[in-house]
């Protein structure tokens, strides 16, 4: 029997990747969103290992000039590098870091607006929770109640989908951020080019009695159409539980916090953030994570996507790449069930039985990543690293990488 009634729920990019993969396979479906307008996770986004996967969404056609339409300085001019405290350069990627090929730093957005073209998405239906007790499944919203053969819970981190078959499992780490947005004169930016066109991480000192670093990152999410103007976005983060403990609620003592933080690093990043106007909003975020759960079962009638089945940290920027695996695993699946060939419970059995996995390796690693990063290096691996970015420089690639960088997919 062909599927008739698929629902996606949440309209991010998880969502939208599968409504354009299963439109252009002509499998029925709805996708709806809970929020009337776009809200974005971070402002800029590592796209790399999940760019075959956008193409298989979108088709090639839509694919040509993909990365000058959402990349942050609208070209193909992409990087990134970690640097020492020193300002001594570890890796330096040209192209956005990864051991498969080079990428793009993308600009959430332009993204998004790359992602929706040609759907129809309906906002403001929040979806609160699902009944899978009936041969359908029945999904609870906000707008009353969606009977479907498949929900898909593309609803991130938090999902309702899957909170309302498994509980709340959302893991908050004790690693923290403090971000703030501003605009920088092109002459500012160039101060960053020697590291990198696009995004940088310089991790800090360790000072005498500490047992941990902060870490400050600069992307740029957008640049102005006459290329003066860059708007930037600076992360600092650590581990709460090593340094700065005491964390204030205020903008202004947050203010200060960045500002006695990142006066243990050099220019141009501590002037980033010292002349960020005092006035501008900083965001203090927790690091969350959804380890995948091997006792899943939405009984072949429920099954997640994206950050609702596998929420890592951002410290290998695999998220969303992940996300974009799943929508073409899950695709390939159900454009097969739809066409008879197998049944729904088969296909996503078969969907979940390489994603999950998958999953918990990559949750896995990025937790790993955000602790060795705000622990700090020790010499030898400082050492050691700054040889792998060598060789990873002059080659493009080395596959001895994934010793220390272990690929996920
Ligand atoms: C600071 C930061 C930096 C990152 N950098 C990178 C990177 O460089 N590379 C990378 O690959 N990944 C990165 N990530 C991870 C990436 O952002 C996520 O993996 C990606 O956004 C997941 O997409 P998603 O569609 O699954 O979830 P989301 O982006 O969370 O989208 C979920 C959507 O569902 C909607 N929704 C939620 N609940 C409901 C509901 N009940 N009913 C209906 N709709 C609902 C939401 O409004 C939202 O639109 C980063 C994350 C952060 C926080």
């Amino acid at each position: 029997m062909p599927l008739n009634s698929v629902l996606i729920a949440g309209g991010g990019p998880a969502g939208l990747a599968l409504a354009q993969y299963l439109k252009k396979n002509n499998v029925p479906f709805r996708i709806v969103e809970k929020a009337n307008e776009s809200r974005l996770q971070g402002y800029s986004v590592s796209l790399h290992f999940g760019i075959p996967y956008i193409e298989q969404a979108l088709g090639p056609e839509r694919m040509v000039g993909f990365e000058e339409k959402v990349s942050v300085n609208h070209t193909k001019d992409t990087g990134f590098a970690t640097v020492t405290s020193d300002g001594e350069i570890l890796i330096q990627s040209r192209g956005t870091p990864t051991i498969v090929g080079t990428g793009v730093r993308a600009n959430r957005n332009r993204l998004r607006q790359a992602l929706l073209d040609g759907l129809d998405l309906e906002t403001g239906v929040e979806i609160t929770g699902v009944d899978i007790s009936g041969d359908k499944v029945l999904a609870k919203s906000n707008k009353g109640e969606i009977i479907a053969d498949l929900v898909i819970g593309a609803d991130g981190l938090n999902s309702a989908v899957r909170k309302s078959i498994m509980g709340d499992m959302v893991d908050e780490l004790t690693v923290v951020t403090l971000s703030g947005s501003r605009d920088i004169s092109a002459e500012q930016h160039e101060a960053f080019v020697k590291y990198s066109p696009t995004h940088v991480m310089m991790h800090g000192k360790k000072l005498p009695g500490e047992e941990g670093v902060p870490n400050i990152f600069y992307s740029v999410n957008d640049v102005s159409k006459d290329n003066k103007i860059f708007n930037i976005r600076w992360i600092l983060s650590w581990d709460r539980t090593l340094i700065y403990k005491d964390i204030p609620e205020s903008n202004a003592e947050l203010h200060d916090l960045a500002h006695r933080m990142v006066s243990r690093f050099p220019d141009p990043f501590k002037s980033l953030v010292q002349e960020t106007d005092p006035t501008t909003k900083l965001w203090l975020g927790k690091v969350c994570q959804y380890m995948p759960d091997p006792n899943w079962n939405g009984q072949g009638k429920v099954t997640l996507i994206g950050d609702a089945l596998h929420a890592m940290t951002p410290y290998r920027g695999e998220g969303l790449n992940h996300a974009m695996i799943d929508v073409v695993r899950l695709g390939e699946q159900l454009v097969k069930a739809h066409r008879d060939e197998i049944s729904i419970g088969v296909a996503v059995t078969a969907y979940e039985a390489e994603a999950i996995p998958r999953g918990q390796r990559a949750v896995k690693a990025s937790y790993d990543s955000a602790y060795q990063l705000h622990h700090g290096f020790s010499w030898l691996f400082t050492r050691m690293t700054k040889l792998v970015g060598l060789a990873l420089y002059y080659t493009g690639s080395i596959p001895f990488l994934q010793l220390f960088f272990p690929k996920t997919h």
